[in-house]
């Protein structure tokens, strides 16, 4: 059965606005997306009335719930940025903690894109180039954000190259739930899905463009997210299909940069950033990785890249540096052997310094403070 707008306005009608009136008529409705039987929604409020409208949230995702043919609901409540900031740790309201501003009369605003039910923020971690360690930062920050209390999943988006499931040391197929949805496996706590877990690891696969993004898109709906407070995406290295499409098919809340101090690797950043912006995706900020050398024996710490690039090129672009992280042997050992650092040392230097850039995503997030105007930067 085919859900149209208006059944869904019919049906939110009678529901009254905790500011008097009904909530129909009260010209803080979004327009109404609706994506096969999925029907999403914003609610644009001053972060004072979160409290008062949230029944009102529940009540609208019940109402359009018991139309026929709707099999999911997403009421967001929205407020201006600058004045309610999203919080990492929310539930469908405010999908990945996009703001939409103030919609002047009902149907006046852009239709919200679909979060994924039950998921709060994604975050995605990216880099303008591989071989970074984009995919073991993304791993050990995903373990320190679940430290922190969140509770995380992570989403290889790395369709040509996927690297989870080894540093999860994760093996097995994902079970279809009702012949539905897949419900992904679990690594150390962390929700995780791959295509490696879907494909042979020998099977060579020749990926055309379409198929990469449909095979994204059935990463992020047909999985089982449910119950996460910050989904992490490890993103495929560089600036292509798969970012735009993640970016145009859900809400991302913020993206994580990766680099390595080399200026050639900070050009490739710079493009990363670049790419995120135009799609406007706030930047959480910039980490750098393989920092420097601290060596295992005598201690001394080398600066072998010549430390400080990202930090210095995070402040010249206008975002965050979210902190460094040491090049070590026993990061990438245990990333090898399926043991992130963060769990295998979760005391030691070295998952102290994800778990700090953890703290710093969590706090942008809640910040909002990737959504500041960015500034106007120079692609050399
Ligand atoms: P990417 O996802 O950018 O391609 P990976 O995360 O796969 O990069 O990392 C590439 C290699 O570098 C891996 O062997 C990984 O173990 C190693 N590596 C990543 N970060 C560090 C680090 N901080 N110290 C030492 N080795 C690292």
């Amino acid at each position: 059965m085919t859900v149209t707008r208006d059944a869904v306005l019919e049906k939110l009608k009678g529901i009254p606005a905790p500011a008097g009136g009904e909530l129909v008529s009260s010209g803080a409705l979004s327009d109404v997306a609706i994506r096969d039987g999925a029907v999403a929604l914003s609610i644009t409020i001053r972060p004072d009335q979160a409290a008062a409208y949230e029944p009102v949230r529940r009540r609208a995702e019940g109402a359009i719930l018991s139309i026929p043919g709707v099999t999911r609901a997403t009421v967001a409540l929205t407020a201006e940025a600058a004045a309610g900031a999203p919080r990492a740790g929310g539930h469908s309201h405010g999908p990945g903690g996009h703001s939409h501003g103030p919609a002047p009369a009902a149907q006046a605003g852009p239709a919200p894109k679909m979060g994924l039910p039950g998921v709060g923020a994604i975050i995605a971690v990216a880099s303008g180039k591989g071989g970074v360690g984009k995919s073991t930062t993304a791993v050990n920050l995903a373990l320190g954000l679940a430290a922190a209390g969140q509770r995380v999943g992570i989403l290889d988006a790395d369709i040509y190259g996927p690297s989870i499931p080894k540093l999860l040391g994760l093996k097995g197929r994902p079970e279809l739930i009702a012949g539905k949805v897949l419900r992904p496996l679990v690594g150390h706590g962390l929700k995780a899905m791959s295509i490696g877990f879907l494909i042979e690891e020998e099977t060579p696969m020749v990926w055309r463009g379409p198929m990469v993004v449909g095979a994204l898109r059935q990463m992020l709906n047909e999985v089982d997210w449910g119950g996460l407070d910050v989904l992490v995406v490890d993103m495929p290295p560089g600036t292509g299909d798969v970012q735009l499409s993640l970016a145009q098919q859900v809400p991302i809340a913020g993206a994580v940069i990766v680099s390595t101090p080399q200026d050639l690797a900070l050009a490739d950043a710079r493009k990363g950033l670049a790419m995120f912006r135009k799609v406007d995706v706030p930047i959480l900020g910039i980490i750098e990785n393989m920092s420097y050398f601290l060596c295992p024996h005598c201690g001394e710490r080398s600066e072998i890249f010549g430390h400080g690039g990202a930090r210095s090129e995070a402040a010249r672009l206008g975002v965050p540096f979210l902190g460094e992280i040491p090049l070590a042997l026993s990061i990438r050992e245990h990333s090898d052997d399926g043991r992130p650092i963060v769990v295998h040392e979760p005391d030691g230097a070295y998952a102290g310094a994800y778990k700090a850039i953890a703290q710093s995503v969590l706090a942008a997030l809640a910040g909002g403070s990737g959504r500041r105007a960015p500034p106007r930067i120079v692609i050399e």
